[in-house]
């Protein structure tokens, strides 16, 4: 069934009325695009599911706008959640908390905990005030696929499928929220993203990060899918004589490759077609999804190069790096997000 999909950056009134018919609208967040729907409805977060084709255990995020009172929604809320929330919120920060189990139960796929955020982004609170309902949204890509940071690459996934794309321009961090459970009497971070371990720290003194231990069922289980893979051929090295290797053996094979890598190293490849991941990590994750569907259109392999730069937004770079690549230390091993 295909349908036309409005792009527009205003129409918050039709918005309403499709989340409020149960329809799935995408909307602009200041991570990446977010495939939205009424939290509260079974059968709009399954929407959401199939239209994804979403595994049935990966969990959503609820969005709400800045005034919505989060104690509708969780049942207990830790003294130090308060100074996080005050400190980074709207932003770039979801916290998964013990649910009150008000939304459809398929929102957090049978645990008893609730990821919630707040976007920044003023298109994603002009929605998510019209709406004034708890938004269930992944990001808008089909499962395993690239992040969308602009509303075209929603459209390349979703056109036809979707009634509207609430379009907010590039969205700028580029890299998903960091999800943060804050269940425990120390902050873990579930999944790296732009608001990192010490800037977490600098405010509630303590911060881990979690990783599963062998055999160990995440606890965030979308951290055990593939994500982020390029449609084309791909390789991933940490050494840059390696990566010219395969690009001239791609050349003899009469392809197309394109090196993705930090600015640094992109110098050294005068001539070659690279894509400039740039020099910070914060200009690293927000180029990243675009280089990589970029690179996914122009080449017949895409050959990643692992930066060399550290601190900061890198954790949360080199995280989806590893995945987008099926590097080492990534952790697909079966289905997606
Ligand atoms: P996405 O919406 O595609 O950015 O993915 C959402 C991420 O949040 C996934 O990594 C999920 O595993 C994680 N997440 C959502 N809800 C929960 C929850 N209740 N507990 C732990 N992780 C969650
Ligand atoms: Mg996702």
């Amino acid at each position: 069934m295909t349908m036309e999909t409005i792009v527009s950056s205003t129409a918050f009134a039709r918005a309403r009325a499709y989340i409020l018919a149960g329809e799935v609208v995408a909307f602009h967040t200041e991570t990446v695009y977010g495939l939205g729907a009424n939290a509260y409805s079974d059968e709009a977060v399954k929407k959401i599911f199939a239209l994804k084709g979403r595994p049935s255990d990966n969990p959503l995020i609820v969005h709400i706008h800045r005034d919505f009172d989060l104690l509708r929604l969780i049942d207990f809320d830790p003294p130090y959640a308060e100074k996080l929330r005050r400190a980074f919120l709207p932003g770039p920060l979801t916290m998964v908390y013990p649910s009150k189990g008000k939304v459809s139960a398929l929102v957090s796929c049978g645990l008893n905990t609730l990821a919630v955020r707040v976007p920044a982004s003023k298109t994603a609170q002009a929605f998510l005030r019209e709406v004034n309902l708890p938004i269930a949204a992944p990001s808008a890509n089909l499962s395993k696929h690239v992040s969308p940071v602009t509303a075209q690459h929603v459209l390349d996934d979703f056109g036809g499928k979707i009634p509207l794309i609430l379009d907010g321009g590039k969205s700028d961090g580029g890299i998903e929220s960091t999800v943060l459970d804050v269940t425990g009497d120390v902050p873990m971070i579930l999944r790296e993203g732009l608001v990192t371990r010490e800037m977490i720290a600098s405010v509630v003194g303590e911060c881990g990060v979690y990783a599963p231990k062998k055999g160990e069922k995440p606890k965030s289980p979308g951290i055990a899918h593939a994500h982020y893979m390029p449609r084309c051929k791909t390789e991933y090295f940490s050494d840059e004589a390696a990566a010219r290797a395969c690009y001239e053996e791609e050349i003899r094979m009469g392809g197309k490759p394109y090196l993705l890598c930090e600015h640094e190293a992109a110098e050294h490849f005068n001539g070659l077609c690279v894509l400039d991941l740039g020099r910070t990590g914060e200009e690293m994750a927000s180029r990243l999804y675009a280089l990589l569907r970029e690179g996914e259109k122009r080449a017949t392999r895409l050959i990643g190069i692992e930066p060399k730069k550290k601190g900061g937004a890198m954790a949360g770079v080199l995280n989806r790096l590893h995945r987008a690549f099926g590097a080492e230390d990534g952790t697909n091993q079966t289905e997606s997000s």
